[in-house]
């Protein structure tokens, strides 16, 4: 089981993609991701619900 997602689907235009066995993991590398690239420095109620409906769960 992979969990994986597309920053794109939540910040339009962004390429990256992150991916993982750990779902909390994936949340971490989209956190570094988004106060790297993004200028957001925490990750509000409303931007982790959008982020993690937008977590793709495959085989
Ligand atoms: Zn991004």
């Amino acid at each position: 089981m992979k969990f994986s997602l597309s920053c794109g689907d939540v910040v339009p235009g962004c390429v990256a993609r992150f991916e993982s066995d750990s779902r909390d993991d994936v949340l971490g590398q989209v956190g570094a991701h988004a106060v790297a690239h993004h200028g957001i420095t925490e990750l509000t109620p409303d931007v982790l619900r959008s982020v993690e409906s937008n977590i793709a769960l495959s085989a």
